[in-house]
């Protein structure tokens, strides 16, 4: 078991001057996230699964990153880029370092973008039946990260650990850092299969729940996988099983039941936490990719 995010093969700290994140019980929100939470070994006693579940698209209903984009970005080529990411021909990382270079407006402008943005009214409910019988809630973002933590708290949810970037403002220029990068690998910006993989490390099954592009590279690592949207037919390409999801509440009927039947028996309830190949990462791809096999290279990212 190696649930100590600082300190575990494989993991991960890019930027060593961040402290803990947000999601740290008893800390307030920033806007600025860091080093994702240590994951906990499994008590004896509680459900063996944990909830991973990207934010932009999945608890917001909007690509909240994509619509800060549109509103604040007036680079022609924007559109066309990101296109090549959706697509799976482009690393997030170096995406989101060149997006950054084109915002012009303030941290508030950009906050306030991304405040009026709707989310899913099922995540609230959900995430406190979870956390209430002691299963992990964990949101996962490969995208800027810095308006998640105001608004899980705007939703009443500020203690949920928040595994994402960390992009700060002077002014009207903006930084992006990757807190939870994986060390070796340059393609995504946060490496959201390194927390499936430790959370399956520390006893858990990993129930993935997501919407697209930025979700491949840890629902191919999940025991479960929720999907909607681009993220079907990733799915479908790859062979991986999957639940259709629409909206928040079939989830919470899905974990009832399962809880249901771990109450009656432990064994079987959710499925035992299973390694499975590697299809990204250094591993496969070796030491300092930026960007997938078969990328396309976009004009003057400069
Ligand atoms: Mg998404």
């Amino acid at each position: 078991m190696t649930p100590d995010a600082t300190t575990a093969p494989g993991v991960v700290i890019s930027d060593s001057s961040d402290s803990a994140g947000p999601g740290t019980a008893g800390q307030a929100p920033q806007s600025a996230p860091g080093r994702a939470p240590r994951v906990e070994p499994l008590p004896p006693g509680t459900p063996p699964v944990a909830f991973l579940v990207d934010y932009d698209g999945t608890i917001a209903v909007t690509d909240v990153s994509d619509t800060v984009m549109a509103e604040h970005v007036s680079h022609a080529d924007w559109e066309r880029i990101a296109a090549i990411y959706d697509a799976g021909l482009m690393g997030s990382r170096r995406l989101m370092e060149w997006e950054i270079k084109l915002i012009r407006a303030n941290e508030a402008e950009l906050l306030a973008t991304a405040a009026v943005q709707p989310h899913d009214p099922g995540f609230v409910p959900f995430a406190r039946r979870a956390t209430a019988a002691g299963i992990p809630v964990e949101v996962v973002s490969d995208g800027f990260g810095f308006f998640i933590g105001p608004a899980l708290a705007r939703l009443g949810l500020a203690d949920l650990p928040i595994v994402t970037a960390r992009t700060t403002f002077g002014g009207q220029v903006g930084k992006i850092s990757w807190p939870n990068a994986h060390p070796d690998c340059r393609v995504c910006g946060t490496c959201k299969r390194q927390r499936v993989l430790d959370h399956q490390a520390a006893g858990r099954a990993v129930v993935f729940i997501g919407d697209g592009e930025s979700d491949r590279y840890a629902a191919g690592y999940a025991d479960v996988i929720f999907a909607k949207r681009a993220l079907v037919p990733i799915c479908l390409a790859n062979g991986w099983p999957y639940e259709r999801w629409t909206e928040f509440a079939e989830i919470h009927a899905w974990l009832n039941e399962r809880l249901d039947a771990w109450r009656r028996d432990p064994a079987g309830a959710f499925p035992a936490p299973a390694e499975h190949p590697f299809f990204c990462g250094p591993e496969v791809w070796g030491a300092g990719v930026e960007d997938p096999p078969g990328a396309i290279e976009p004009p003057d990212l400069a």
